[in-house]
């Protein structure tokens, strides 16, 4: 089963304690791209300009993934600037130019119509609901977003909760969000709104998954070398959404296997700058890499004698 994703698809300059990289291949949309890529086949919508490489398009081919959403206009590509301290959990955005995004008005190729599992990435809470208003009846939709759009379309970005299942969001942002302190609380907040699955992205500490009955934490893979941290939510996201589109399985068991798969695909993405691990990753390095993961959190039950 296809995945339809709408989100930027970005020319990125970061900055890190390990390196910096300028106007190297990124975005929302491209990240969770390539990693729902490995699962299932993806249909990309999103602009991009003229200035942008015929070698990126080549790439997201090679991976399958099918562009025919994604239009090349006149214009400059989406920009964004970003650093990152030591403290890599906390991304500091330097400069945003969403340049042919500020007019994108998405048509979506009759067939994309029918995709079941949507993901709105994140993008202008605007451009997000004009997606979602040409899908008919998808069965599963994920939303992700950040604080530029939290400050700047808050009630857009509330007409879309309305109409989405899933909300994946990171820990301040879900705060800022609900404006609350307590996560728990937020969380909560968030849900009565419409969603109602939430999962809260805690970088280096993993995820908090609240499912209607259930709250389920993965931890984020101890990693030797993390070099940049940019594009984890989305890889997340895209080992998620790759995995529930493949396997159909939205029971609680299946939805614990995705959000490993997730943390998964986030923990390679962050290895090298850019796209650049994603781009050499095999099936095999993610088969063992989910069973570290279980080895990592499996633990026997307690059995003390009176
Ligand atoms: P994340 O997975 O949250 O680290 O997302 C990183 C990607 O988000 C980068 O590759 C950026 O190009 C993209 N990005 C940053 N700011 C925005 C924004 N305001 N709207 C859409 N995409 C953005």
């Amino acid at each position: 089963m296809a995945v339809l994703v709408v989100g930027s698809v970005a020319l990125d300059s970061v900055e890190t304690p390990f390196g910096s990289v300028t106007e190297v291949l990124g975005g929302s949309a491209t990240y969770f791209s390539l990693a729902a890529s490995f699962f299932t086949s993806v249909f990309v919508v999103g602009v991009v300009g003229k200035d942008f490489s015929s070698r990126h398009l080549k790439l997201l081919k090679s991976k399958k993934i099918d562009i025919d959403g994604l239009e090349m206009v006149e214009g400059k590509t989406f920009r964004w600037r970003g650093r990152y301290g030591y403290d890599l959990n906390d991304a500091e955005t330097l400069e945003t130019r969403l340049n042919v995004f500020s007019h994108f008005d998405p048509q979506l190729p009759p067939k994309y119509r029918k995709t079941e599992y949507v993901f709105l990435a994140n993008i202008d809470p605007d451009v997000q609901l004009k997606v979602l208003d040409q899908v008919a009846g998808p069965k599963l939709v994920v939303l992700d977003t950040m604080n530029f759009w939290i400050s700047s379309k808050r009630e857009s970005l509330r007409k879309v909760l309305e109409r989405v299942d899933v909300v994946v969001i990171n820990e301040a942002e879900a705060r800022q969000f609900a404006m609350e302190a307590n996560l728990v609380t937020a969380a909560k907040k968030i849900q009565a709104l419409g969603p109602r699955v939430l999962i809260i992205k805690r970088g280096e500490y993993g995820v908090l998954a609240f499912t209607p009955r259930t709250v389920f934490s993965a931890p984020a893979y101890p990693l030797e070398r993390i070099f940049d941290p940019t594009g984890a939510g989305d890889s997340f996201a895209g080992g998620l959404m790759g995995y529930l589109a493949r396997t159909r399985n939205h029971r609680e068991d299946g939805w614990r296997q995705a959000v490993v798969l997730g943390s998964v695909m986030a923990s390679f993405a962050v290895e090298e700058f850019s796209l650049d691990r994603l781009k050499s990753l095999s099936h095999q390095d993610i088969r063992r890499r989910y069973r570290e993961f279980k080895r990592l959190t499996n633990f026997a039950d307690l059995r003390l004698n009176r």
